[in-house]
């Protein structure tokens, strides 16, 4: 089993339940629907589609949701690509036309009246630079600086705007409310600039009653590169979202900058997902790059808790081989980590509590008697949690009688979830322990496995027993 999940998008290319099954069958842990592609109709049907593959399967696939977020897109165009050429004029129009290589429109009028002559727009991640020649009230016209082929809905960035776009639009406080209602794990919040945009999402959670749902920020401009401490202080994580940041931030800047948030997130026990082009080459052909290969394998290295892929799986030509592609370099590059070395980087300084003091000695002991497992029974899913942060060299199996408390650590490093039925007794959690390893792992008689739970059961809600048990 790997450590390092796998995210898949859906769209066009995927969102047959067929395709999402091979994919979850080929170890995809994750489904991320977009909503700068999808509408709520299609995002539910996806869900639907999950949960009955789920059930199918027993697997228990989490759900992502991303947010449009403040950004801003073109609108659809005639054909699904249009190539621009160098040297001519496009005009950026505020009515909703189709688009084609004479004009386009957008998702944000607004940019009409607010950019400058000699504005720079780079549409579809930078592919195509467009300088502003002439405005009136209702179009800009631009001059395209390189020939280049955008896409329905792809992206424009204004890098030197000096215009603030307020942070929580309608369509994201409904898809907020959608996310809620649908009961998702996940919500990647766009192009979040600083810890207040995330508390406006916390505060709508809040309103809404949700205590499930976990933010992870998606860190895709220079703004929240600056801000970095405070947006983990209140997200569960982060994604760096190399496709937006590579047009916000010299491209060349971005190997450092996913290092050095990447350090700083698993230092803050906050969840990492390394997003966007980890396998672009697989969206028309069936073998990645060397290069690509050596970015999924950098990003396994770096013991990140998850590998994402957009298009490659959302308009793709091969969905399932890229989701199988992907799952085989992770297996390969695991072998090479040295998990023993690895503890001894995450002994914290500050004092350990009582369920932290647990998990570590679980995975010092998991490596030292080369256990088969960790297995751990959670009611939040915090224990299980705060196991996978010291990235054992085992798999941590997480037990709980709670659907909501599985799927919501199906991006953890190394957690394999299992719905459970309640039990009331040390016995029964050994036995269930016992009986999960061996069903989940086939283990065979003589591995030894470390069960982590809490005794007396009605009486504390943290993990205070650990027992290494031997496989009969
Ligand atoms: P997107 O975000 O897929 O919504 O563009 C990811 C990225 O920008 O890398």
């Amino acid at each position: 089993m790997n450590k390092t999940k796998m995210i898949a998008t859906i769209g066009p290319a995927s969102k047959n339940k067929e395709i999402i099954k091979n994919m979850i069958i080929e170890g995809v842990d994750v489904i991320r629907i977009n909503m700068s592609h999808s509408n709520f109709d299609e995002a539910k049907e996806i869900i639907f589609s999950t949960r009955e593959i789920d059930r199918e399967l027993s697997t228990s696939t989490g759900i992502m949701i991303d947010t449009r977020g403040p950004e801003i897109r073109i609108g659809k165009l005639e054909k699904p690509k249009i190539k621009l050429e160098k040297g001519k004029t496009i005009r950026i129009s505020k009515s909703n036309v189709i688009g084609n290589a004479n004009v386009i429109s957008t998702t944000l009028p607004e940019i009409i009246k607010y950019c400058k002559m000699g504005e720079k727009l780079l549409l579809n991640d930078g592919n195509v630079e467009l300088v502003v020649v002439s405005k009136d009230e209702d179009s800009l016209v631009c001059f395209i600086n390189n020939d280049g082929l955008i896409v329905s809905n792809c992206s424009i960035n204004i890098p030197d705007a000096d215009f603030d776009l307020k942070f929580l639009s309608n369509y994201d406080k409904e898809t907020v409310k959608f996310a809620v209602l649908m009961q998702v794990d996940y919500l990647a919040l766009s192009h979040v600039k600083s810890q207040m945009d995330v508390l406006d999402i916390n505060d709508l959670l809040i309103e809404l009653n949700d205590n499930h749902i976990q933010m992870i920020s998606k860190i895709e401009n220079k703004s929240a590169i600056d801000e970095i401490k405070g947006i983990l202080k209140v997200s569960d994580g982060v994604m760096i979202a190399r496709g937006d940041l590579g047009v916000e931030v010299d491209i060349e800047k971005i190997p450092s900058i996913q290092k050095k948030i990447a350090t700083l997130t698993k230092e803050s026990e906050k969840i990492c997902v390394i997003a966007t082009e980890m396998l672009l080459t697989m969206q028309d052909n069936p073998r990645p790059t060397r290069a690509e290969v050596s970015d999924v394998a950098n990003a396994v290295l770096d013991k990140t808790d998850a590998v994402m892929l957009s298009s490659e799986t959302a308009v793709g030509k091969y969905p399932v081989e890229t989701v199988k592609t992907m799952n085989k370099i992770i297996d390969e590059i695991e072998k090479e980590i040295n998990y023993n070395e690895l503890l001894l980087e995450y002994v914290r300084k500050e004092k350990l509590d009582i369920s932290m003091a647990i998990a570590y000695s679980s995975v010092d002991s998991a490596n030292r008697v080369k256990a088969g497992a960790i297995v751990c029974s959670t009611m939040s899913g915090d224990t299980a949690k705060k196991i996978s942060n010291y990235r054992p060299g085992c798999p941590v199996i997480a037990l709980s009688p709670d659907e909501k408390t599985i799927r919501g650590l199906s991006i953890n490093y190394g957690i394999l979830p299992m719905t459970v039925s309640m039990v009331d007794s040390t016995d029964e959690i050994v036995n269930m322990s016992v009986n999960a390893a061996k069903k989940l792992l086939n283990l065979s008689q003589g591995k030894k496995i470390v069960i982590a739970g809490s005794f007396p059961l009605k009486s504390v809600d943290y993990t205070n027993f650990m027992k290494i048990e031997e496989i009969k």
